[in-house]
Order: C-alpha cells, then structure tokens, then sequence
C-alpha cells in the first residue's frame, strides 16, 4: 500500500501557489475578476497572490467578516512615505470614490483604503500608475514599503540623506522576480539621522546612519558615514528587537548588503515549515542563529568582509514624531507635522493638506510610522498665514501628549483576526485622558492592538492594550489586556504583560490611576519605562485597579 497523501500545512500552501504561478503574472486574471465578478476569483489568488498586489479582503465594517465578503482593503505603497500633492490628491480622490471615503496611514508610512469591489481594482491600479504609485508589494511575501525618517533631507543633526538609499532598494526589490517569493513579509528600514524615528528595532533589515573615524594620511583623522546593521527585529505574539551586527556598511555597500540579507531570508526553507514562524527573528529564536553565524554567512554571499561596527549612542528622546512646526536644515525653511488620530483621516483633509503643501511649502508631504502627516518646505515668513489656513483642517499642530503618543491597529471594523473595536476606542481614550489628566506632560506612547498579532507595535509601547473579549454582567463585551513598559531606541525593550484586563469602557479610568500613581511614585527625572521596570507585575496591577497591592483584584473573566 502506498503512503496517504499527507494535507499540506498553510506554509507549505502558500510556497506551492506561489511557485505555481508569480503574482506578477496575476494582472490579466484581475481584468478578467473584474469583469466577471467576485465569485469568478480562484481561491489561491483570492487567499494569496492577491496579497502581493496589496489586496485582502476585509469585513464588512457591520462585524460580518471572511473570505465572502465581497470587499477588499487596498494597501498603496508609499517608499519613504513620500508624497507630492498631486498624488494625495489621486488617493483622495480614489478614496471617495471607491472605497467609500475611507482612508488610513499606516504605521509603515502607507495610506489604506477600505470596501474595495474587484470590479473597480483595474481602474484604480491604473489611476495609481498614472500618479507613479502602486499597491505591489504593499502586502504579500515580499520586501515591503521600505520606510525612513518623514524628515529626510531636512533635518537638522541629519548625517546623510537617506532617501537616495530608499529608491535604490524600493527600485531594486518592486517587481524583482528574484525576491518574488520570500518565505514571508521582509521589512526594512533606513534612517539618515540620529533619532532613529522609523524604529529600526523591529524590522527584518535597521540601517541606522553612523560615522566612524578613519585615518587619512597627511589630513588627519575624518569621518566618514556609514550605517549600522540590525537583522531580525519583529513584534506579532513573540516579540524580537533587532539585533545589532558587528559590522559597518559603506554607503557603496548598501544596496549588496539589502540583497544578500534578503537572498540570506529566501533561502531559509527552515522558515518555510511553520507560516506563523516563517520571519528571520526565528532564526535566532528557534533555530539557533547568532549574531557571529549571520555575519559570517552574510559575507559568504557577498564574497567579501565588512568592516568591524563603529560605537553607537542610541537616541534616548521620548517623543520622535516630529508633530508641530519646527524648521529645516535649509535656512527660511520649515515643516509641519500634524497629528492624526489613530492615523484616520477623511480625503477632504487629505486633499486640504495637498493644497496646503502647494499653497505654503514644497508640495511635499511625508507619512510618518506613527501615523502623522508632515507638510515640508514652508517659507518661515508665512508660517502665521499659514497656521492659521491649517486650522481649517482640524488636525492638530500642538497635539497633547495623548494624541501625539497614540497607535492604533486597524481593528474589528475591517481586520479579520480582530477582537475588538481600535480606531473609533483611541479617539475616545484619546479625549477622556485628556478630561481626566489634562496637566500630563510627560511622554507616553499608548499602542492599542486588536488581537496579538502587534500590528498596533504594543510590545515596544509606554503602555501596549491588546484587544480581549472579556465579561460585563451577562454580556462579552470589547477589552483590553495591558502591556507595560516597551520602548525602543535608548530604552529598547519589549513590554511586560500584567496580568490585569478590563472593559474597554473601563480603559480611561484604569490608564488614568496608573498614570496618577507613577506622577505620584516616580523618582526625580525618572521615565514612565524606568518607573514600570521597578515595579512588579502584581505593583502594577495593583495601580491599574486602583487597590493596594496583593489586595486580591477582581479581574474580568476571558
Ligand atoms: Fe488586525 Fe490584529 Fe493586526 Fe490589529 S493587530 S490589524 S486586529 S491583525
């Protein structure tokens, strides 16, 4: 008797339809989708090659969620999270069109639209190519959005311009059949200065500008400037922060090291077994990788050595958004980096701040990873004209430090593995802290997630809220599990769950009594992190429910 065909697992799945047919041949299948309608989709395209050109499907924002709901998000890939105005405006203008005026920055520097019908997919690719978009490689097994500092070119302390870097590796990856099929999503970052805003601890691939001094015969010592590399950063259910090599990248070796690190992760069919372990932190994690083992197969691909790592000083500022108006390196200059709440804007503001930028600055805007928007290029000596034209857009240049601090996912309303409810929930914590502790100045990050998959980043956040379902009376209702302590940069570290849980309606008071009890217990100077590090778990929850500690809190059941 033969052997019974084994089921094949969802890795093994995805690898298999991959391989059968590329996404990149996917788009006269689309036209055809189009024409014929939603349930002419093959499920292999519908469940994964539609991935690669940006495409899930979604809920139906009522809570009626699956693969047959008709409708799709659509992510637009943003290198840099770079934007002209007249591309704003496309996406405005798509927005309202096709996806019923919704319209969200992604912490990777994105715009995401939501309730996309397949009979519209062709005319909006072909309104984003027009504009010199995409929405290739904005999801999918791929190197995706390459992000950097929103302030690229004009920050002040800035060491180089990253940006040249973003479009070289942004071109060499979009459509490159090579990287076609990695075992999973690849993110990378390069920063160009020293504030590492675009949190390089947990991509795939953190280059971080840094200078190191060089001998250079009769002219003394110089710097030159390079980058420092982290390979295998990651958040989802199990946290990893990059880790830094021992090496120093030239400027000339960027581009070889990108591509050996990204064939490095292709070619690691050992993360092909299990899709949920399918990132290059797993081979640290599981498969018994170092730092020194990477290094050395890294320059076995390059066929050369790399340079030993400069010293490093990570950034320890708190705050790393660049909200507000402050100027540029270039004299007469400035930028405005405005808050947006949960990262959800409507295509009126959007298309405001298009002709704001065309109005006051360069015409340039640039999404941030936290999910703000800055306006570059503004003459300093319109800057009151031009607070006051930006008033109109409702979006705040002095934001508190609630909304500044403020993350959140994508949530029940259109994310298929949520628990819970995120965007509308972060407008509303938003607010009643700021009733509650209006005097607050301290910097905190809050990062609301609605299932553990850490979309939201609540590992490396002040105070991290993971969506629960949890019991109010009779009813499951909305909840949150609290993640204590994450940060990244100078205070790298990943958060501590306390074993405490909470209606969402009981969220603001529970943040409110913590934070209270840090203003009141906190050492002079000290952070809100440092505070949470000496405490215990059980310190903590006792702060959040506002009891003494060990005095037995009543949790919310599962
Ligand atoms: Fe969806 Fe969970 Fe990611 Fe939020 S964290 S967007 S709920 S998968």
């Amino acid at each position: 008797m033969g052997e019974l065909p084994t089921k094949e697992n969802p890795a093994q799945r995805a690898t298999r339809v991959k391989r059968e047919k590329s996404f990149l041949d996917l788009l006269p299948d689309i036209d055809r989708y189009a024409r014929e309608g939603f349930t002419s989709i093959e499920k292999d395209d519908l469940e994964i090659r539609f991935r690669s050109w940006g495409l899930y499907t979604q809920g139906d924002g009522q809570g009626v969620r699956g693969s047959n709901v008709p409708l799709f998000l659509l992510r637009i890939r943003i290198p840099g999270g770079q934007l002209w105005s007249h591309q704003v405006r496309t996406i405005a203008d798509i927005s309202e069109r096709y996806a019923q005026s919704t319209l969200d920055i992604t912490d990777r520097q994105n715009a995401q639209l939501h309730y996309i019908r397949i009979e519209d997919v062709p005319t909006i690719f072909g309104k984003l190519w027009q504009a010199g978009m995409t929405s290739q490689a904005a999801c999918g097994d791929l190197v995706r959005n390459v992000t950097t500092c929103p302030l690229a070119g004009l920050q002040h302390g800035e060491l180089i311009d990253p940006l040249p870097f973003v479009r070289d590796v942004d071109r060499l990856m979009l459509g490159n059949p090579v990287f076609a099929d990695l075992p999973r999503k690849f993110k990378l970052t390069i920063t160009g200065c020293p504030s590492w805003c675009s949190l390089p601890e947990i991509n795939d691939i953190g280059l971080t500008a840094i200078a190191r001094r060089r001998g250079q015969g009769n002219q003394g010592w110089q710097d030159e400037v390079g980058f420092s590399l982290r390979v295998g950063g990651g958040l989802a259910s199990r946290p990893h922060l990059a880790r830094r090599l021992n090496v120093f990248i030239q400027t000339h070796q960027v581009l070889d090291v990108v591509q050996a690190a990204t064939a490095l992760f292709r070619d690691s069919d050992i993360l092909r077994e299990n899709r949920s372990k399918a990132r290059l932190k797993f081979l640290f994690l599981d498969h018994g990788w170092d730092e020194e083992r990477f290094v050395a197969e890294l320059e076995r691909r390059l066929g050369y050595k790399l340079a030993p790592a400069a010293p490093e000083e990570p950034p320890r500022e708190t705050h790393r958004d660049h909200l507000g108006i402050h100027s540029q390196k270039q004299p007469g200059l400035s930028y405005a980096g405005f808050a947006v709440p949960g990262g959800r804007l409507t295509p009126g503001q959007y298309r405001d701040l298009a002709n704001l930028a065309d109005a006051y600055g360069d015409g340039n805007l640039r999404q941030t990873v936290q999910q703000n928007i800055i306006i570059t290029g503004l003459q300093t000596d319109r800057l009151p004209a031009f607070e006051t034209a930006a008033a109109a857009t409702g979006l705040s240049l002095a934001p508190s430090t609630f909304l500044r601090g403020t993350v959140a996912c994508t949530g029940i309303q259109y994310c298929k593995f949520a628990l819970t409810e995120t965007k509308a929930f972060s407008t509303t914590l938003i607010a009643d802290l700021e009733r509650r502790l209006p005097d607050f100045a301290h910097g905190i990050k809050i990062h609301i997630n609605g299932c553990p998959n850490s979309c939201g980043q609540h590992w490396i956040a002040d105070i991290g809220l993971q969506g629960v379902r949890v019991k109010a009376g009779e009813e499951t209702v909305d909840g949150y599990e609290f993640f204590l302590g994450g940060g990244v940069a100078g205070q790298a570290d990943i958060a501590r769950r306390v074993p405490y849980r909470t209606a969402a309606a009981d969220v603001p008071a529970a943040v409110e009594r913590l934070l209270l009890g840090f203003m009141g217990g906190r050492d002079e100077g000290e952070l809100f992190q440092d505070f949470c590090r000496r405490q215990t778990p059980d310190e903590l929850k006792a702060l959040l429910a506002g009891v003494a500690p060990g005095a037995g809190v009543t949790e919310a059941a599962d």
